[in-house]
């Protein structure tokens, strides 16, 4: 099963507010892949998921660490794998133990899809043809998502689609 949602958001706020009502659907254990290129808005996305999982402190992008982690209503475990030059170095990440616990969410994910769990939510961030727009793909595959379809397409749908 694989479904896809469209959106389009026009600011960074917008941004971070589908990302917040995205966060009410989230249980422990799931994954949430971002991918798009430097400035398409995934460190603002996880803000805004971040947001709406009650977590107070500031979410900056991990690069340089790796990961970090936040505890809201659930735990956050926030990755970035740019900086990641071969799919071994995953290893280090101890990708396993992250994702019994909490929601993990990885920046550039795509990179590094062959190590991760095929049951995940793929979300796309590209660039629109003006400055402040983002279009955002979401690619739900697997049965984890496959009984809250329903809610990933009212929290989509409530945007202006592109
Ligand atoms: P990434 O993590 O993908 O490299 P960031 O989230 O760090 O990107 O940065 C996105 C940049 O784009 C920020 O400066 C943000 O203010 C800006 N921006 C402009 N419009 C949007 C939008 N619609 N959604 C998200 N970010 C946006
Ligand atoms: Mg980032």
């Amino acid at each position: 099963m694989t479904v896809v949602l469209r959106a389009k958001t026009n600011d960074p706020g917008d941004t971070q507010m589908l990302a917040s009502s995205l966060a009410d659907l989230l249980v422990d254990g799931d994954l949430v892949v971002l991918s798009g290129d430097l400035g398409a808005g995934k460190t603002c996305f996880t803000q805004g998921l971040g947001r709406g999982l009650g977590i107070t402190a500031r979410i900056t992008s991990p690069t340089f660490t790796l990961a970090n982690h936040f505890k809201g209503r659930l735990e956050l475990n926030h990755l970035d794998v740019y900086r990641l030059d071969q799919i071994e170095e995953t290893l280090d990440l101890d990708l396993p133990e992250l994702l019994e616990r909490g929601v993990t969410v990885i920046e550039w994910g795509e990179q590094i899809l062959p190590a991760l769990p095929d049951d995940h939510l793929l979300i796309r961030l590209l660039l629109g043809s003006e400055d402040d727009e983002r279009l955002i793909e979401f690619i739900a595959t697997g049965p984890r998502w496959s009984e809250r379809l329903g809610g990933l397409e009212r929290a989509v749908e409530a945007r202006p689609s592109c």
